[in-house]
């Protein structure tokens, strides 16, 4: 099997550019960085380095777009249509999308493929979301009422990581569009490729020229992700991306005091009681960890497995575990692909040789027979993991898993929260009470009962602790990426408070 080269997709553009204000640009000083394919670790395409110039000419055609042009002030039926519009064409062009994605990022094209047709989702959601929208007006006794304004902020500030880039970024682009703000996107330096084709979709679908900018490059000091975050003229930050990176975002917003969203990273725990579904619970926990390559922030990459049941299950684990295919990320029948980038690649089998020396190694371990390059890691399978080993607290996101026992309900929830993160957790129990009252008590934003990942755009997604601030998802995308303006009006005699009345007058007001 030839594990060297794969597929080039279709429509490859020469190079990555940016895209300001309807046009595609190169950096304001010329400068390029090298995008990898992650099956060769070639070169494969140069891409534009911004730079805190080319962040300013990004925000400057943002902040006119939102000044003076139609976005904003256009009716919300208006732009649902240019949405829906977007998510047609999403549609159509899935093939090609997922084509880019899993040659610049790894993912095997069956999943790229539903993930396309999920960012399409995201859009067509939040078309329909923001028409449905009703604004509240309460009525307040004594003759008043009370309504509420909601206005676009301004120019959102978008950062994104590589796992799942095109998708995430559809997730952040659609509430911001919809509410009518303008946007400066910057994705991911590792996977820039699907976001270079959202200028033509936007361009098709009617979007005005300076709604949507894209700038690529580094995160870091001094280029474009962290000038977008010190930019004055950007009040809105939504931040997808490593914990430790949220932190310093966090950090160097505060002069500004932006608006920040933050989807951060996850060690989340799936407990498998006794009385699980053993079979479901094996073939969910073994996607649940292993699709997306393992790198996916809500992976349930710590088993916890009830005592009775946990030789049976290691056994039936490590063997399915082996029997993943991995293989091209082009290759339908693939399962698990290449790693982002070679830099990840060494991340995770420096965790793949810490967990050597911390527990007993079941499944992988290292490259997968007959793959001898690229950035390729068998499924791997550590067991009998102890609470403070490295692999049960940190996030390796990739494929490996750390499995531990535990023997009584009190046990099993201190392990799942015994760590810093918070993202998210999943329960196979065939009690029901136990699994609510497991849910109630699990430090994790999101539960999911006998279930895998299935979340309907309407809920909240977002974690808690080391892993997020704040939520997105349904109308609390709504509420971050809009003002929300109280009005109120005296509609009887006026009976505004006065010093004549001062004690009945305080009663009612906030300060
Ligand atoms: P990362 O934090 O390294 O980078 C994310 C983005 O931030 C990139 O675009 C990067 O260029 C930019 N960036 C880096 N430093 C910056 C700075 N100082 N200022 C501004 N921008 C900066 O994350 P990653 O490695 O790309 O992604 C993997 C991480 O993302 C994992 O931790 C994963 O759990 C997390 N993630 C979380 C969710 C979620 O919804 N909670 C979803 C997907 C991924």
């Amino acid at each position: 099997m030839t594990t060297t080269t794969d597929a080039k997709p279709q429509g490859l553009p020469d190079s990555i550019r940016h895209y300001i204000n309807g046009e595609w640009v190169d950096s304001i000083d010329g400068d390029t960085f090298d995008v990898l394919n992650p099956v060769t670790n070639e070169p494969y395409i140069k891409a534009a380095s911004g730079k805190k110039a080319d962040i300013e000419a990004a925000v400057a055609a943002a902040k006119t777009a939102f000044e003076e042009g139609p976005w904003p002030k256009m009716l919300p039926r208006e732009r649902s249509r240019v949405l829906h519009k977007i998510a047609d064409i999403v549609e159509s062009r899935g093939d090609q999308l997922a084509a880019m994605e899993s040659y610049d990022s790894g993912l095997p094209i069956t999943q790229a493929l539903g993930q396309a047709r999920r960012a399409a989702e995201n859009f067509r959601f939040f078309a329909d979301l923001i028409v449905a929208q009703s604004d509240d007006t309460y009525k307040v006794p004594g003759r008043q009422v009370n309504y509420v304004n909601r206005k676009p902020i301004g120019v959102a500030g978008l950062i994104t990581p590589w796992n799942t880039p095109f998708m995430l970024e559809s997730w952040k682009l659609g509430p911001a569009l919809a509410t009518g703000n303008t946007v400066v996107l910057k994705p991911a330096e590792f996977t820039p490729l699907s976001a270079s084709l959202w200028p033509g979709i936007f361009e098709e679908a009617g979007v005005p020229a300076g709604v949507f900018n894209l700038v690529n490059g580094y995160g870091e000091e001094g280029y474009a992700g962290d000038s977008l975050v010190k930019h004055p003229d950007v009040p809105l930050i939504s931040f997808t991306g490593e914990s430790r990176t949220g932190q310093i975002i966090f950090a160097n917003a505060a002069p500004y005091l932006k608006g920040l969203s933050m989807e951060l990273g996850g060690k989340s725990p799936a407990i498998v009681f006794d009385d699980a579904d053993l079979d479901a619970a094996i073939n969910a926990t073994v996607f649940g960890v292993f699709s997306l390559n393992g790198e996916r922030c809500t992976a349930g990459s710590r088993i916890l497995v009830q005592r009775g049941i946990y030789d049976e299950f290691v056994e039936r684990y490590a063997a399915q575990a082996k029997r993943v295919k991995v293989g091209l990320p082009s290759d339908p029948k693939t399962e698990v692909g290449a790693l982002v980038h070679p830099e990840h690649y060494d991340k995770v089998m420096s965790y793949v040789e810490i967990g050597k020396s911390e527990a007993r190694l079941v499944a992988g371990g290292g490259r997968p027979e007959g793959f001898d390059t690229g950035n390729y890691v068998a499924p791997t399978v550590f067991v009998d993991v102890k609470p403070d080993a490295r692999i049960f607290q940190e996030e390796i996101f990739g494929p490996v898993v750390a499995i531990t026992p535990f023997d009584t309900d009190e046990e099993a929830l201190e392990l799942a929260n015994n760590t810093k993160y918070g993202l998210a957790a999943y329960v196979w129990t065939s009690d029901l009470k136990r699994a609510h009252n497991f849910a109630q008590d699990v430090e994790a934003g999101m539960v999911w009962l006998n279930s895998n990942n299935v979340r309907d755009l309407r809920t909240p997604f977002g974690g808690v602790k080391a892993s997020g601030l704040g939520h997105e998802g349904g109308y609390r995308s709504i509420d971050f990426y809009t003002d929300q303006q109280a009005v109120h009006i005296n509609l009887g005699e006026v009976h505004n408070p006065v010093f004549g009345k001062q004690e009945e007058a305080a009663e009612k007001m906030d300060g």
